[in-house]
């Protein structure tokens, strides 16, 4: 199982660094926030840790079912 990435947009700074790293599951939206791109083919989880880790805002949330993944 993969766990379900989110990205709120509300906290996104628009570094780039998730669209960078993984371009087949992030992308910018119009208004240069960051969204996980629909059909994506899903990332192993220990990617989508290390993008989560490494996003400078904390916008990237990861759950397992319905529970929040602590990252950090
Ligand atoms: S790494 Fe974080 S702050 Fe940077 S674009 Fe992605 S979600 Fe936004």
């Amino acid at each position: 199982m993969t766990y379900r990435v989110t990205v709120d947009a509300d906290v996104c700074i628009s570094s780039g660094k998730c669209v960078a790293d993984e371009p087949e599951a992030f992308r910018f939206d119009d208004d240069d926030i960051a969204e996980t791109v629909p059909g994506a083919p899903e990332l192993p989880d220990r990617r989508l840790l290390d993008v989560a880790r490494n996003c400078p805002s904390g916008a990237i949330r990861l759950f397992d079912g319905d529970t929040e993944v602590d990252v950090l």
